[in-house]
């Protein structure tokens, strides 16, 4: 089972070496090669699936529930001053494997080699136009 070429599935079917952090029916959680900060781990569902787009409701629902366990014991293990959780859908935006993944990300203080570059933009649109844009995202949802 797995889809070809997909270096993720290979993880899961074993074809490919890994460093296990845990797994059950529907997960399957390993350090990220690249460690971006100590305990880097990224969580799969056992499905292949492409991205957010195109996972199903209850693949998306069994991998999202094993997130905070997970990270909970990321916590216990090497004690992070906090952690982030990412996700990167298509090329543009950083995703690199398609087979769909989150980044559990300790942190170790601002100079931990993680930077979201998140810049915030407080007053970019009135409260109407918010309005706007959350109806037109709202028309959308199926
Ligand atoms: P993306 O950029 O798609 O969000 O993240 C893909 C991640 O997968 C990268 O951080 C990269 O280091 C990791 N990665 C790619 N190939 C392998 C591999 O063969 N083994 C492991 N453990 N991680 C990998
Ligand atoms: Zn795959």
């Amino acid at each position: 089972m797995g889809h070809d070429d997909c270096i993720f599935c290979k993880i899961i079917n074993k074809e490919i070496p890994s460093a296990k952090v845990y797994e059950d029916e529907h997960v399957y959680a390993f350090l990220d090669i690249s460690q971006v900060t100590k305990g880097h781990t990224l969580v799969i569902p056992k499905v292949h699936t492409k991205d957010i787009y195109n996972t199903p409701d209850d693949v998306a629902g069994e991998l999202f529930a094993r997130v905070p366990k997970i990270a909970r014991a990321i916590k216990k293990a090497y004690e992070p001053s906090g952690i982030n959780l990412l996700n990167n859908n298509e090329k543009p935006a950083g995703q690199a494997v398609f087979h769909y993944h989150i980044h559990i990300l300790p942190r170790y203080g601002k100079e931990d080699g993680f930077d979201p570059g998140w810049t915030t933009h407080d007053d970019a649109y009135t409260a109407e136009e918010l309005q706007r844009i959350a109806e037109n995202i709202h028309a959308h949802v199926k």
